[in-house]
């Protein structure tokens, strides 16, 4: 991989990088897009990174669809595909996974993590502990393999860009990031290969999330500024669909993570709960701009 991405920025090119997990739908593909536009050279990735996987999360189950996803990685003209197995990435770690229920300290038979201290632990980084760090490290594996001029994420994954954002920053990575709109079905919920463990009547009631989110937006919008008022009215909203299990409801500065009191200079609203045994992500960003200056009178 890494002697076809030198010989291709040798050529001159500009070299974008959109890394996936494969089971790919429209909000992968608006990632390879955008890498299109703003790339000589578009490489991708699929690995299935077990270190960001907890003991108990769906690891074995996650959906794979090797066959289509390079299908779809071609159609979109995708020049690079790197596609590892887990022993060429951790070598010695498939015998540290074959007990699921306890949380490798080394990765196989390396002891080198990444971790962004701190930001790993907020957000989605509470309750999936070591998620963040097991992405961190990944990512950084696969920055120096692939040595991009420009990666390319999704909005979709909110916490996981300010960790990547800020490891980029902290650790001198001479690669662009790039973040890119979540791409959402018609009927508002977003994008995710993990939708495809929801059943009809989940996929019903996993709207709750969107709805949730577009409730704060709307309440923004009539001048309310107090994220804790805020924050009432999308737990409100989660709490109508009583089979929906609210992990998180958290309105946040974008970059910190850290809870903000005030939304009217912008803040990260972000959502995780489980429906079913699916665990579930949305976010929406109040911009300054969706925050009226004065407040409406009541
Ligand atoms: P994954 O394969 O889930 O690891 O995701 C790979 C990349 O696609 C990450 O940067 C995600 O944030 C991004 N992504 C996943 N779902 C969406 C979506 N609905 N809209 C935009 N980007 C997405």
């Amino acid at each position: 991989m890494r002697n076809a991405s030198r010989a291709a920025r040798r050529a001159g090119g500009r070299l974008g990088f959109v890394p996936t997990m494969g089971a790919l739908h429209e909000g992968h593909r608006s990632l390879v897009r955008a890498a299109r536009a703003a790339s000589d050279v578009v490489a991708a990735s699929i690995f299935v990174n077990p270190t960001q996987f907890g003991p108990n999360e769906d690891l074995g189950k996650y959906p794979r669809s090797f066959e289509r996803d390079c299908e779809l990685l071609e159609r979109e003209g995708v020049d690079l595909l790197f596609a590892p197995g887990v022993e060429e990435m951790y070598p010695g770690l498939a015998d540290g996974l074959a007990d699921r229920s306890v949380r490798p300290t080394n990765v196989g038979s390396a002891v080198t993590w990444v971790t962004v201290e701190g930001l790993s632990e907020k957000l989605d980084g509470r309750s999936r502990p070591g998620h963040f760090r097991g992405v961190t490290t990944v990512v950084s594996k696969l920055f120096h393999v692939v040595e991009p001029d420009a990666a390319f994420f999704g909005q979709k994954d909110a916490a996981q860009v300010a960790i990547i954002r800020r490891m980029v920053r902290d650790l001198n990575l001479a690669v662009e990031i790039v973040v890119c709109p979540i791409v959402r079905e018609a009927d508002g919920l977003a994008m995710s290969s993990r939708n495809a463990y929801l059943d009809p009547e989940q996929r019903k009631r996993a709207l709750v999330l969107h709805r949730s989110l577009m409730r704060v937006q709307q309440l923004a919008g009539t001048g309310e500024r107090s994220a804790a008022r805020l924050v009432a009215a999308g737990r409100e909203e989660i709490a109508r669909e009583s089979s929906v299990r609210l992990d998180y409801f958290e309105i946040v500065d974008a970059e910190t993570l850290d809870p903000v009191e005030d939304v009217s200079r912008g803040a990260l609203v972000a959502v995780a709960a489980y429906v079913g045994s699916t665990r579930l992500i949305d976010n929406v960003v109040l911009g300054a701009s969706d925050v009226p200056a004065t407040v409406t009178p009541k």
